[in-house]
């Protein structure tokens, strides 16, 4: 049933109802009590996209760059974080992560890592060796490792809906099957509905981000790009083959941290994910193509300068993708004895959209490792005096 379109004007309009959308609607009503909030998702429910199809890892904050704002956020995050799920209930478990080192031409990286890990302060971090590796995970196998104790698992659309709930309490309008075509300055969002009006609104549009960015004017660079993550889950063993979390030391040069193995809550051991370039945002199906998709990623000079330096590791991530023993063998260089027979039966592999910010030309738009990184959210305010234009965003079927 259509939510009729509303004459009210809210202080903020939030768009997008994954976790930052939803984090980011609560935020605004604890600095504002009683500020009026909608939050606009183009989907049924809250957690469709990005933060209902990840590891489920609450990470660190080993990898970034001391005293970036990403690492501060990733460890202050983790621990707030932590803090929510105890307060509401949601299930969690600081089960430890390991970044295990296979040989002795990975040790400076990984020293490289422990300095990083240090700097940012991550909790409880140490440098273990092949011994201690096989006391923490006992199948696993490294000439030495970093254990990340505090490192964590947890289910972030079950966290995203505990916040919808405390957004329901709170009197939040959450308005769903409903897109935002367009984003004005005069104070409001266009939707496949009606109009809204708001003070400020703020984009939380994951995959889409820098088409809504767009469409408030700002720059069409960076572009997000869209990549597939896909997994394979383990078999069911009484004693789980890991116990935490087993990570490859991640090479720079290369945009993704590699495959990794994940023991979720439940006990459930996925390995994953494989970063493959595909044909539209929300290719959740290998074969999924969306035209306006396939089309913006060939035509940004982006894709092309990522596809020349990295066709190497595109060409290892397309046969890993379509090769079950090549994807097990990945996580058997981590865990010896690993093989297809030790995947759960008939299931097909698990897979998450893995978009990336890509810019036109520069190698990189983070301060992370890798030469492309995640989208996030955007304020936009009223500029003054609002000139009556407004930008188109997309059409109901331009995902
Ligand atoms: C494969 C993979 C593995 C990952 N693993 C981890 C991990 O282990 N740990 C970790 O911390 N992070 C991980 N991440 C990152 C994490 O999932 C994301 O950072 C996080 O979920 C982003 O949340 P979001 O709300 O920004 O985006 P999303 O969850 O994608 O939400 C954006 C929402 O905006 C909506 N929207 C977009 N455009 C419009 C529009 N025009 N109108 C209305 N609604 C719109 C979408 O429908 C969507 O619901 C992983 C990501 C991927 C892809």
């Amino acid at each position: 049933m259509p939510a009729p379109t509303t004459a009210a004007t809210y202080d903020v309009a939030v768009v997008g109802a994954g976790i930052v959308g939803l984090a980011v609607a609560r935020e605004v009503l604890r600095r504002r009590p009683g500020a009026r909030v909608v939050v606009v998702e183009q989907e049924a429910d809250v957690a469709a996209h990005q933060t209902g199809h990840n590891s489920g890892v609450v990470h660190g904050g080993i990898y970034y760059q001391p005293g970036s704002l990403k690492a501060q956020l990733c460890v202050e995050g983790a621990r707030l974080m932590y803090d929510y799920c105890a307060e509401h209930g949601v299930a969690h478990e600081r089960s430890g992560k390991l970044i295990v080192a296979r040989h002795a031409g990975e040790l400076g990286r990984l020293d490289e890592l422990y300095r990083r890990g240090l700097a940012n302060q991550t909790p409880g971090l140490r440098r273990v060796d092949a011994d201690q590796v096989r006391e923490i995970e006992p199948h696993a196998v490294g000439v030495a490792a970093l254990h990340a104790p505090d490192t964590g698992i947890v289910d972030f659309a079950e966290v995203a809906r505990a916040i919808r709930r405390e957004l329901e309490v709170e009197g939040v309008d959450l308005r769903f099957d409903e897109q935002v075509l367009a984003i004005d300055e005069t104070g409001g969002l266009t939707t496949g509905r009606g109009r809204i009006r708001a003070r400020r609104v703020i984009a939380c549009a994951g995959l889409w981000a820098d088409r809504l960015a767009r469409a408030a004017g700002a720059d069409a660079n960076p572009r997000i790009v869209p990549f597939r993550g896909g997994y394979l889950a383990l078999r069911p063993t009484p004693e789980p083959i890991v116990r935490g979390m087993i990570y490859p030391v991640p090479d720079p040069e290369l945009p993704f941290l590699g495959v990794h193995l994940t023991r979720h809550l439940g006990g459930e051991v996925s390995l994953g994910p494989t970063a493959l370039l595909v044909a539209a945002r929300d290719a959740y199906a290998l074969g999924r193509v969306r035209g306006r998709d396939l089309w913006e990623s060939l035509t940004w000079p982006g894709t092309w300068r990522v596809a020349r330096r990295h066709w190497r590791a595109g060409a290892g991530e397309l046969l890993t993708a379509v090769s079950r023993r090549r994807f097990v063998a990945m996580a058997a260089e981590y865990v010896p004895g690993l093989t297809t027979a030790d995947l759960a039966p008939g299931g097909t592999p698990a897979s998450g959209p893995r978009p990336s910010i890509v810019t036109a030309r520069s190698s990189t738009t983070s301060s992370s490792p890798t030469p492309v990184s995640r989208p996030s959210c955007a304020m936009l305010r009223r500029r003054q005096p609002p000139p009556p234009s407004r930008w188109p965003v997309s059409s109901s079927t331009a995902r």
